[in-house]
């Protein structure tokens, strides 16, 4: 969540630097207006292109827009936890024992306190009780 709103930001600023470098003025060939010693030519010359001028302001709106979420998900996000990878580092961790409720080391196959052994069923996850822990850890 926080590495998407960090890409965002990311993806935003970069999009902005590049529309404010974008060139939004059209190339006019030399032109002959007029006949015999009438003729006028006007030089070859750039001009500013009001549309391509206005599609650059909408590209600024848009990354900035975009920088915008990008930075709130950045801030917010560290407050909402992932599940799927803080059960990850919780489960590197600690499990729970059934038996006396201590955190004992997740690769521990006999719990340090009571002595009780897990069976593969209890190596298992309990996710939802270790969301539970994960956020009670937060909230301290
Ligand atoms: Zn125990």
């Amino acid at each position: 969540m926080k590495n998407l709103g960090l890409v965002l930001l990311l993806v935003g600023i970069l999009l902005c630097i590049v529309s404010l470098s974008m060139d939004t003025s059209v190339e006019v060939p030399e032109r002959t207006h007029g006949e015999g010693e009438f003729k006028i030519t006007t030089p070859k010359s750039r001009v500013n292109n009001l549309g391509l001028m206005n599609d650059q302001q909408n590209y600024i709106l848009l990354s900035c827009a975009l920088a915008l979420i990008g930075a709130l998900i950045f801030i917010f996000g560290k407050n909402t936890p992932n599940k799927y990878s803080d059960n990850l580092e919780y489960q590197d961790d600690y499990k729970k024992c059934p038996q006396c409720a201590e955190q004992v080391k997740a690769e521990a196959k006999i719990c340090r306190f009571c002595k009780f052994e897990f069976s593969d069923v209890q190596n298992e996850i309990d996710w939802d009780e270790l969301a539970r822990k994960v956020n009670e850890g937060k909230n301290k």
